[in-house]
């Protein structure tokens, strides 16, 4: 028996024992939606994780959501009540982001390798572009000058540290990512001469990081950084969008960040920040952390077998869904997502078997001798941390399988 990561806390059954999301049975969800496989997303616990974001962090910090982590239409569109900004990092995303009744102002557009038709998208709806390059800024700012707009423009920050702890570092050393710190004032200048509307920085050191002290050492370094930036440059950013970072138990003997601690520890910080940052507006971005917890996926139990002394539940999901459940998006050793059987939740163990996906692949892989209660063909397989990076971020047209069905409820 291998152990699977701990289901988030807020998840119960009624009382036949079946799993039941934002107060449904998850049987009647997948009636609803017609089949599965299926995502759902509890909106009560979105509001709920934004809040807590809220209560923990000084008033003064702003709340993005880091759109990438899912992107899915109806879950945006709430989220676009929740949050104070999208963070996007396409044309696609950005498109979707103005669809979601989120205004452009607070909309900002990050990522390397921008095409001339998404910066001239941004420029053109009033979005800010958080540039990745002195190259990049140049066409910026002739796309501007050709549509005879003021661009809104940020610099993205290649910081000269990274988050301890991360899961996916996105700062220090040689990074496609963001300007070299030392190349960042010169650019800034370069930016204020050409008229532009200079909207700060972006500094985005890490991702996935559990060890709310190495956050807050790393937002520190932040704040330190775009106050050095600041002083040499001679004027104040007016927002400094000071990452994320902030990730999710996905695995055995991972714990839930302490969010008050950050918020504690940044509060300190920005007490004490360097004038040169006294009249600036500070952000955080974050992805998983808000969503990943509100959403799981369902699949069902298509065939029970024996295969040299193991049990394996064969379900007609997958990697083509879930490819980090999989243990194949960014993880070295493949560990166990947290799992159920959502028909009996809750219930003691009763056996050891494999939860695998319907590709004919041995990658496809969602549970490896995981112990659960007795499981028949028929039956709901749930597994949880399936709101972020889940129906976009695996490959979904993999062995014509085809999407999961999603639902926001
Ligand atoms: C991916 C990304 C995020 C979100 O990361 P999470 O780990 O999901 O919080 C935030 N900011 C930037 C720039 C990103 O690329």
């Amino acid at each position: 028996m291998k152990p699977h990561g701990p289901i988030p806390p807020g998840y119960a059954a009624d009382e036949s024992g079946m799993l039941l999301i934002a107060g449904h049975r998850a049987d009647a969800l997948a009636d609803t939606a017609g089949d599965t496989p299926l995502f759902v997303y509890d909106s009560a616990m979105l509001a709920a994780r934004a809040g807590e974001w809220r209560a923990a962090m000084p008033d003064a910090v702003q709340l993005h959501y880091a759109m990438k982590a899912n992107p899915f239409a109806p879950l945006l569109a709430f989220m676009a009540g929740v949050v104070d900004g999208f963070d996007v990092a396409s044309g696609g995303e950005l498109a979707a982001a103005l669809a979601s009744g989120m205004a452009a102002g607070h909309i900002s557009f990050a990522g390397p390798g921008k095409r001339d038709r998404e910066l001239e998208a941004a420029v053109s709806a009033g979005a800010t572009l958080n540039l990745e390059s002195a190259g990049e800024a140049e066409r910026a700012l002739a796309i501007a000058a050709r549509l005879g707009r003021t661009p809104r423009l940020a610099v993205r920050v290649n910081p000269d540290f990274d988050l301890k702890g991360s899961g996916m570092k996105m700062g220090g050393g040689a990074k496609p990512f963001g300007v070299d710190a030392e190349a960042v004032p010169a650019l800034v200048r370069r930016l204020l001469d050409a008229g532009a509307d200079w909207q700060g920085f972006h500094i985005f050191a890490g991702s996935q990081a559990l060890d709310g002290a190495a956050i807050a050492e790393t937002q520190t370094q932040t704040v330190a950084l775009a106050a050095r930036l600041a002083d040499e440059i001679g004027a104040t950013p007016p927002l400094v969008n000071l990452g994320g970072g902030m990730g999710v138990p996905y695995f055995p003997g991972d714990a839930a960040v302490d969010a008050k601690a950050v918020g504690d520890a940044l509060a300190a910080t920005l007490e004490a920040r360097d004038a040169a940052l006294a009249d600036s507006r500070f952000a955080m971005e974050l992805g998983r952390w808000l969503v990943a917890e509100a959403g799981v996926y369902l699949t069902r139990i298509v065939d029970r077998k024996q295969s040299h002394g193991e049990t394996f539940l064969v379900t007609d999901g997958g990697l083509h869904h879930q490819l980090a459940a999989s243990g194949n998006f960014g993880t070295v050793i493949r560990r166990n997502y947290p799992i159920a059987l959502a028909n009996r939740f809750g219930a003691e163990p009763a056996e050891t078997v494999s939860v695998v996906g319907c590709l004919c692949t041995p990658l496809d892989r969602l549970g490896d001798q995981v112990a659960l209660p007795r499981a028949a063909v028929g039956d709901l397989v749930a597994i949880f941390q399936a709101g972020a990076y889940g129906a976009t971020a695996s490959p979904a047209a993999f062995l014509g399988q085809g999407p999961a069905r999603e639902m926001l409820v």
